[in-house]
């Protein structure tokens, strides 16, 4: 890097409005002036058009999104001990969640509204699990781990990359996927609001387990007693082993994945000495979502539809919106009287608002009537700080009338 000038940048007035008011991405395209080509991992300074010094981001030259910001207000250094506050800072937020104890699986640090831009850490027991995104946090890598290793003081740690960035990071900057320093289990078994389950923290999705349907999962739990229970795109069994020591009766689960489903039994197994979980038949299908609903014929009582993000894309997001229709419809015709539906996108591209209203049409044609008994966002360990951030959003309708 070079230290004889500093990266400064001066962006077009609508990107430094919206720099201003805490949005923290700057497009290739929104920025004005960049006085010389910077490096991954930079810091940029941001000043605006009356030359007063306004953010500091993450330069990211190969990307789109050119800057992240990672600080806004007045001029500060940002060094090891800066970073170290913000780690502080994150691990302050997650207080409650550990001291209601039971709850050894969280995330701990939710990147860009954090202000740590495409990093997520997750923690698993006594694992964690550090997830890039980004290509800045490369050459930034040894003094994070080092800072992470201080704040969270983890047994283990294990270091995800997403795909775009493998290549570079192991031929640039030696890193690979996998435990850094001494290796752990391939599956960590951890707790949830005292519930047992395995992420396979290097192979799996994402980290290894979807930490952010927490609470959802323990408002499952309340509804369950005395009813059959279909969850649909399953993954591990999450909402199912909830629902299980709510006392249903019967839960299946629903996945095309025969591994996520082999983790589901994996995770009822674990559960055994619960002194409900057990009780609850579980029964494992592996299908095609969209197909099997539209091909059934029996009925349940709580139904759970949580799909993996149907837009990735925003020109995704009117074949997801249909998606979701579609999948929310079939599930509702399969509700018994009485019987509750649970339906969850986390799709950013498809905003609560599009979400709800898309709901709203799926009952309308439903023909009967439903009662909404709540809503849900984002949990206090993944702080949303911008509209891009904002992407869980979940529902749940309890159907009243005939059908
Ligand atoms: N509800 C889960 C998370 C869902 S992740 C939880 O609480 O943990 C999305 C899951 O959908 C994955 O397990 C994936 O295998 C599954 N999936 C993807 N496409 C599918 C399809 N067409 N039909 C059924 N399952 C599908």
């Amino acid at each position: 890097m070079s230290a004889s000038s500093r990266l400064r940048l001066r962006l077009f007035p609508r990107a430094e409005t919206a720099v201003r008011k805490g949005h923290p991405w700057i497009y290739a395209d929104s920025i004005k002036e960049q006085n010389r080509e910077g490096e991954a991992g930079e810091l940029a300074v941001i000043y605006d058009k009356r030359d007063r010094f306004m953010a500091i981001g993450l330069h990211e030259p190969e990307s789109p999104i050119r800057v992240r910001v990672v600080h806004l207000g007045a001029p500060v250094t940002i060094d090891a001990d800066w970073w170290r506050g913000r780690l502080q800072d994150a691990a302050r937020r997650r207080e409650g969640i550990l001291a209601a104890g039971g709850t050894t699986g969280l995330r701990l640090v939710n990147g860009d509204s954090e202000g740590f831009p495409g990093l997520i850490i997750d923690r698993y027991a006594d694992t964690l699990v550090v997830k890039l995104y980004t290509s800045a946090w490369l050459p930034r890598w040894r003094e994070m781990e080092s800072l992470i290793r201080e704040v969270f003081a983890p047994r283990f740690l294990v270091l995800r990359l997403s795909r775009n960035l493998q290549a570079t990071a192991s031929e640039h900057w030696g890193l690979e996927e996998g435990y850094v320093g001494e290796t752990g289990e391939e599956l960590v078994v951890f707790e949830e609001n005292g519930i047992r389950f395995e992420s396979a923290v290097v192979r799996g999705q994402k980290t290894g387990f979807f930490l952010d349907q927490r609470e959802n999962r323990a408002r499952v739990e309340h509804l369950a007693a005395g009813r059959k229970v279909l969850n649909v795109f399953s993954f591990s069994g999450g909402f199912s082993l909830y629902a299980a020591r709510g006392g249903a009766t019967e839960v299946t689960d629903l996945d095309i994945s025969a591994h996520a489903l082999a983790s589901a039994q994996a995770n009822f197994e674990l559960n055994q000495a619960d002194s409900k979980v057990p009780r609850a038949r579980h029964q494992r299908v592996q299908a095609d979502a969209f197909e099997w609903l539209k091909g059934c014929r029996g009925k349940f009582d709580l139904i759970v539809v949580d799909p993996p993000s149907l837009a990735k894309r925003e020109r995704e997001r009117e074949g997801a919106i249909q998606a979701y229709e579609t999948l929310n419809r079939r599930a509702i015709g399969l509700l018994a009287p009485g019987g509750v539906l649970v339906a969850a996108s986390c799709s950013a591209h498809v905003s609560a608002d599009e979400f709800h209203l898309l709901l709203d049409r799926v009952v309308a044609a439903s023909g009967g009537s439903c009662r909404e008994l709540w809503r849900s966002g984002h949990a206090v360990d993944h702080p949303a700080t911008f509209s891009e951030a904002h992407y869980l959003k979940a529902r749940c309708l309890e159907r009243v009338g005939g059908f």
